[in-house]
């Protein structure tokens, strides 16, 4: 039968650590056809190729006939701390939330990397490198809920100038200098002169002088993941080399030393990291953002029917993004949940893709 809490945690589960799924697998014998068919969904979500932007959020209600899973392709960004939940209404449903890296091998083409402690429904995710992943979310079987999703990230470093977010960055990444001789391997926060230069991580002060493009500048050894983050242009220095330093302290002043001479006052900052040099600091210091979450007026169907001639599917929640399919009038299919107007769906084929709402009415 199924059950909603797990069998008693075993004594050499210290030792191997099973993941979430492996536990909840006790509760079933290898032979039960719920549980194979709640297992294959899981691997055929997979394969979707449906494609999500964070923020993001997704309402809906897991209905336990459909089987349902899932599956969101994200680009997720070094110096991002992700957080992906999913909150139920009824008593305990468990939720298992797994990520996934996407690798170069055709045959396993994505290798686990976390999974959520199902109980808490929540996972918290900083990759260690920007690229392709996939997150899939499976409710237990036999699960009957309301459910509410989001997905959000905070920067993992703190805004290296007081008072300031990130929308005071006015040169970004990338962008050219010295007529294009050489690409911008920072970012520019632009304030007034004597604004404080604080901290991001904390760490210890490898490195202060006056030399350079840089001019009066800051050394930070990030203590956590070993990087450098490089504080240029200052009007004066305030930490001193060897210096511990936690979130917050002060490290200089704005100003426009060094070749930011003929510029207003602003901060060049950098990040090095070991082995790969210059990175780009932007995600680690863009404001946090996550999905803003409305009360749903109309209850969101489980089942729709075609009602427009030609309906084309879509590989994510926009006109914009790429066409993966098209249903006729009176196709009908399930309803995965809604994101703003759009509806993530799953045909009879299992194709998962969105669909505007406009182009469907419920059925029942
Ligand atoms: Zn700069």
């Amino acid at each position: 039968m199924i059950t909603g809490c797990n069998k008693l945690t075993q004594v050499t589960d210290v030792i191997t650590q099973p993941t979430a799924r492996e536990v909840y697998a006790r509760n079933f014998d290898n032979d039960s056809l719920p549980y194979l068919n709640w297992n294959r969904a899981f691997a055929r979500a997979l394969q979707d190729s449906v494609e999500v932007k964070l923020p993001y959020a997704e309402q809906g209600v897991f209905n336990a006939d459909n089987l349902p899973v899932y599956a969101y392709n994200l680009k997720l960004e070094l110096g991002r701390n992700y957080h992906f939940q999913v909150k139920t209404d009824s008593l305990n449903p468990l939720v298992f939330i797994d990520i996934y890296e996407k690798t170069s091998d055709s045959i396993r083409p994505y290798k686990l990397l976390e999974q959520a402690d199902y109980k808490t429904a929540s996972l918290n995710f900083s990759p260690k490198n920007t690229g392709d992943f996939k997150l899939v979310i499976q409710p237990q079987l036999g699960a009957t809920s309301d459910f509410t999703m989001s997905f959000g990230s905070a920067p993992a470093y703190a805004f290296p100038v007081a008072g300031l977010s990130s929308k005071a960055i006015q040169s970004f990444w990338g962008a050219a200098r010295d007529g294009g001789s050489r690409s911008h391997e920072g970012v520019d926060i632009f304030a007034s002169r004597g604004t404080p230069v604080l901290a991001s991580v904390a760490g210890y002060v490898s490195s202060t002088g006056n030399r350079g493009l840089g001019g009066k500048q800051v050394w930070l050894r990030d203590g956590l993941f070993g990087s450098s983050l490089y504080y240029a242009h200052l009007d004066s220095i305030i930490a001193s080399r060897g210096q511990r330093v936690k979130v917050g302290d002060t490290l200089g002043l704005i100003g426009n030393t060094g070749n930011a001479r003929t510029t207003p006052p602003h901060l060049h900052f950098g990040i090095y990291r070991r082995g790969s040099g210059a990175i780009n600091p932007f995600p680690f210091i863009e404001e946090a953002a996550f999905p803003e979450i409305s009360e749903t007026s109309t209850e969101i169907p489980t089942k729709v029917v075609v009602n427009a001639s030609q309906a084309n599917l879509r590989q994510g929640p926009s006109a914009k993004m790429q066409k993966n399919g098209s249903l006729s009038r009176r196709d009908t299919i399930w309803v995965l949940g809604r994101s703003a107007d759009w509806l993530h769906i799953k045909t009879s084929e299992n194709q998962s893709a969105f669909l505007h709402e406009s182009l469907v009415q419920a059925l029942n």
